[in-house]
């Protein structure tokens, strides 16, 4: 028996009774919900595909609360889900069953900021573009970007390890997260809230709660290590170009990290199905000529007149060597943020098109998007869509298939032979939004058994009782 999003039988975790409700309403009064309208929303993902049935939402505001939640459910063998934006993209942030959800969206202060070192703390329930925002008026950015950030919370982004837009110029949360406040599994409360840059005091125990979706502890606060705003925005400039062929795209991320290197700060791309579903669904037209392949190049320096010195002169030479057919130039903030919602609403985009079959996948970049022909021609007149977008600067594609609705027959087409394909180019079935429960099985095919077994004893170790958000992230067979 298992549940529609394929998850294993419950397991004999308690059920929430009228006792347990009187305790949590003495702790968080007021925000103890159980009216199931309310309840309904955070019962269901982002890409209304994955369903729990809860019946109860708590809402703490401080990290002594959660741990009070945290040490009784522990005690009374009750599982819990905890939940940040709920952007999630692999059904990792919804309930399976009954678990009980712990939201973070009332646990949003910024609570310092360095403006010297650029070091930001603040609870693990701001929303990462409230935080945008807080740094801007400081002339600081966060060092993540993502289309979902009017709803994702910094919490969440360092649950699932969010990789986004800026990678390529800062890194991954693994270098920019300083530091982290975590409630375990039996509400002991683990600060490892560092601000330092450098500590090599024994073993570095946050990175084990980056990427680790929930399942080891819950994060109430984090502090990130944050770039400076590049000085004006007319030194962000951006590009949109169209290419003829895959290896044409190629050869303009070579050359474009050759002449714009230090202020590179993203290189992203889409097919032109994915420009087809944005004029379809959102009605965004195209401002370049029709071309296989569009690029999103963004620049960001200091120094506005020495950046677009260096866009010329590589536009120029795109244009000469003929990697690029076409293309558009913009400096202004509004025509900035039209171009790049060409990139960022590929997402919103798809769910329009019909039930979306998602493929997070990372590969050797002249690989990337081989995957996506030979997915194109392996399903033939099956899906409805085949598209391939991502960002190229860090080998991710996100491959997508749309069908009408939800067909088992074409699932069963797309996998396994997604994941072969992938690990037959030894490359990651998951480059960024994580294993969820979507996923957890296919853990496999981009890490040895060893791996996963050690993973299951870090489980067992930290989370013994296995409350925390059960059923995702590692496979069924270690549970
Ligand atoms: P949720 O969705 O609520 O939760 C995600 C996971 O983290 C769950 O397993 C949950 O249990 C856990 N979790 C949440 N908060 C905590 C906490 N405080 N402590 C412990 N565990 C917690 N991802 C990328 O990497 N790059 C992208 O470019 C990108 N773009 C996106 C664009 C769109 C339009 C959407 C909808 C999603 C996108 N994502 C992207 C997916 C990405 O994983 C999430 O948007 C984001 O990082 C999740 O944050 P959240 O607060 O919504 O977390």
């Amino acid at each position: 028996k298992s549940s529609p999003a394929g998850a294993p039988e419950r397991l004999p975790f308690s059920k929430v009774t009228d006792e347990d409700l009187a305790y949590f309403r003495k702790i968080l009064p007021g925000r103890t919900i159980t009216d199931p309208d309310l309840v309904e929303s955070s019962n269901v993902d982002w890409l209304k595909t994955v369903k729990g049935s809860s019946e109860v939402l708590l809402r703490p505001q401080t990290t002594e609360e959660v741990s009070q939640i945290l040490r009784y459910c522990y005690n009374r063998n009750l599982a819990v889900n905890p939940q940040g934006g709920n952007t999630g993209l692999v059904g990792g942030s919804v309930p399976v069953y009954d678990e009980i959800i712990l939201s973070t969206s009332l646990m949003n202060n910024i609570l310092t900021f360095d403006n010297i070192s650029g070091i930001l703390t603040c609870q693990a329930g701001c929303v990462l573009e409230n935080l945008s925002l807080y740094l801007e008026e400081r002339d600081y950015i966060m060092p993540l970007d993502l289309g979902a950030k009017g709803s994702c919370q910094i919490g969440g982004n360092v649950a699932t390890n969010a990789g986004g837009l800026r990678l390529l110029r800062y890194g991954s949360l693994h270098g920019t997260v300083l530091g982290l406040e975590v409630v375990l599994a039996d509400g002991r409360v683990l600060d490892c809230l560092a601000t330092l840059r450098k500590d090599n005091t024994g073993y570095d125990l946050k990175q084990l709660f980056i990427g680790s979706e929930g399942t080891l502890g819950v994060i109430t606060a984090v502090s990130i290590l944050c770039p400076r705003k590049p000085k004006s925005t007319n030194s962000y400039l951006f590009l949109l170009l169209g290419c003829e062929t895959f290896e044409e795209l190629l050869k303009t991320f070579q050359l474009c990290r050759g002449m714009l290197g230090e202020i590179l700060s993203a290189f992203e791309f889409l097919d032109s199905e994915c420009m087809r579903l944005l004029n379809t669904h959102l009605k965004l037209p195209n401002p370049i000529s029709d071309c296989p392949f569009y690029i999103v190049i963004e620049t960001s320096g200091s120094d506005p007149d020495h950046d677009s010195q260096k866009l010329d002169n590589f536009l120029e030479e795109a244009i000469a060597s003929t990697f690029v057919t076409d293309g558009t130039v913009a400096t202004e903030e509004s025509k900035i943020k039209a171009l790049w919602s060409m990139r960022e609403r590929v997402t919103e985009a798809l769910t329009h098109d019909g039930f979306t079959y998602k493929y997070d996948i990372s590969l050797p970049v002249e690989r990337i998007y081989q995957l996506v022909t030979d997915m194109r021609q392996h399903l033939g007149d099956r899906a409805k869509s085949v598209v391939g977008y991502g960002h190229v600067g860090d080998g991710n594609l996100h491959l997508n298939i749309t069908s009408p609705a939800k067909d088992p027959a074409l699932l069963a087409a797309i996998e396994p032979f997604v994941y072969e394909w992938t690990a037959s180019c030894q490359g990651s079935i998951s480059a960024e939004h994580g294993l969820g429960l979507k996923k957890r099985n296919y853990i496999y095919y981009s890490k040895p058994s060893q791996a996963v077994a050690l993973m299951g004893n870090i489980k067992a170790m930290l989370d013994p009782k296995g409350i925390l958000n059960p059923y995702k992230t590692l496979p069924d067979n270690l549970k």
